[in-house]
């Protein structure tokens, strides 16, 4: 089988590889990856460190052309590349092709963006001087990602960071190298110059730290777990160097009396359970007011019975596998724990098998939680959602904004007062009215508040906060 080989100061290297295993069907090899070393990681940053200053002042035609070759060709693969994505990382193949459509166009946005560099021009408070407010890279960024998004969150942090005029040393994670190396292959051929973008796959607690550990970055971008976000952070402030962190959520889906059903279990099934629950603007705390909560549970349960859990590859799969053997046991520990809880277990709870070995597990919905349980405040990260019933909108309220957490929120209604109401209050980065809580544009901030996030949005003109710095300079005329 061919090595995938890292990429490092232009070059493909690296000898030792690990199995990348389909989660549908674990005999399944879907390709073999190259494993830096720390040693590796320090080369790659220092490569990067090495192109900065060309790369840093490079045409902006030139940014411009290698991020749309790079949008260009990834929508063209989009159904090679979605296959891949579905086979290494479980998402069902329409999720997948989806997700890769979504990361051509962000390098298509973040190609205009090359073209729509600005900078302000203003009057000095003295007269006759001048002052021009720029917008310059910041240097080399180190780009950490995780399993859930393989294409999408690496495209989301290299599109802006070579946009700006930036160089990466990015490492995926672990579990899924193979669309990270696609996208390194793509931006090499697009003509990306030696040393701008370097790959560096392997694990997290050996490359992933040598580049936290490394006083050569200026900045990471980070993707992950709250515990590894806080690693960053300390590192980070320890280098005196920038970051910005997204991390976990438990994010709320409000279902109030007057909500239109359908509309309501459309977005709750949406928003607890496809991609398997694992992403992080999933919702997995329903809290329903007591006027529909029999009739939501009802409805909810009924659609549940109809989704079809299966290979991610299969036409009428609904929900791919669990992406591996860790992950399916945190999601039945946390199965086991409501139910010591004294959360009523309503649907699913079982893992299932199916024609080829995979980690495949029921969608599993819980009623009679509450808030305070751990099902309720920690972050499961699999196909498991609670309902929390609740008497009125004020208190849907609360209890929604009742959490460390903060990165998505939805509320079902046909009530203007209160959508409105809710879009004010909610304390989270993201609010959805009569839509699922996962599931957002490209082109507009992604981010969140309280322990889900830290620093600058990402998306959007707003990353341009992250990836660049502000200078004032003034002039005597
Ligand atoms: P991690 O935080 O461990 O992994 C995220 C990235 O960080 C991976 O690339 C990982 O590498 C890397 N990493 C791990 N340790 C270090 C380190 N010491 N220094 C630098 N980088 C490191 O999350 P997991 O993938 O293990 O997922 C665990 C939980 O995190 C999930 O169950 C979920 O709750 C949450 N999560 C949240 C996400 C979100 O979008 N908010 C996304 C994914 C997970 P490697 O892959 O080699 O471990």
């Amino acid at each position: 089988m061919t090595l995938h080989h890292n990429l490092i100061a232009g070059e493909w290297v690296g000898s030792n590889g690990v199995e990348n295993i389909n989660p549908s069907n674990t005999n399944e090899i879907v390709g073999l990856y190259a494993t830096a070393s720390a040693d590796d990681a320090k080369t790659a940053i220092a490569a990067a460190k090495a192109a900065f200053p060309a790369w840093s002042r490079s045409g902006i035609l030139e940014r411009h052309a290698i991020l749309k070759k790079t949008a260009d060709e990834i929508l063209a693969r989009k159904e090679e590349l979605g296959n891949l994505l579905a086979r290494e990382e479980g998402k069902t193949l329409p999720e997948a092709i989806g997700e890769t459509i979504r990361a051509a166009q962000i390098f298509d946005f973040f190609a205009g963006e090359a073209l729509r560099l600005a900078g302000e021009v203003l009057p000095s408070a003295r007269p006759n001087i001048g002052v021009e407010i720029t917008r310059e890279p910041i240097g080399v960024i180190g780009i950490i990602t995780p399993w859930n998004f393989p294409i999408a969150i690496p495209a989301w942090k290299i599109a802006p960071a070579l946009c700006y005029g930036n160089t990466v040393v990015f490492k995926p994670a672990e579990l899924v190298p193979g669309c990270s190396w696609a996208i390194a292959d793509i931006l090499n051929r697009a003509g990306l110059p030696k040393g701008v973008l370097n790959l560096v796959m392997g694990k997290g607690s050996v490359v992933g730290q040598a580049m936290l550990d490394s006083p050569d970055l200026a900045g990471i971008t980070f993707t992950g777990s709250t515990g590894t976000g806080k690693r960053v952070a300390a590192s980070s402030i320890e280098h005196n160097r920038k970051f910005q962190l997204e991390m976990g959520g438990k994010n709320p889906m409000v279902v109030l009396d007057d909500a239109d059903l359908t509309v309501a279990v459309e977005a709750a099934a949406n928003s607890g359970f496809f991609s398997t629950g694992q992403r992080c603007t999933a919702s997995s705390r329903l809290i329903v007011t007591e006027g529909i909560h029999d009739k939501f549970v009802a409805a909810l349960t009924e659609k549940l019975k109809t989704l079809v859990v299966d290979d991610a590859l299969k036409a009428g799969t609904h929900i791919g596998p669990v992406v591996d053997e860790r992950q399916l046991a945190t999601d039945t520990d946390y199965i086991a724990i409501g139910r010591q809880e004294g959360a009523k277990l309503a649907f699913g709870g079982e893992t299932i098998t199916r024609e080829n070995p995979g980690f495949y597990l029921q969608p599993t919905l819980f009623t009679e939680a509450t808030n305070q349980m751990r099902i309720s405040r920690e972050e499961i990260f699999g196909p498991v959602a609670s309902v929390i019933r609740v008497k009125d909108y004020e208190e849907a309220l609360s209890v929604a904004n009742d959490t460390p957490f903060g990165l998505s929120a939805g509320i079902a209604t046909t009530s203007l007062k209160h959508a409105t109401h809710f879009k004010r209050n909610s304390e989270a980065g993201m609010v959805m009215v009569n839509l699922p809580t996962a599931g957002v544009d490209f082109h507009v901030p992604f981010g969140g508040r309280k322990a889900s996030s830290f620093g600058s949005r990402e998306q959007g003109k707003y990353a341009a906060e992250f990836f660049t710095v502000v200078k004032t300079a003034y002039t005597l005329a």
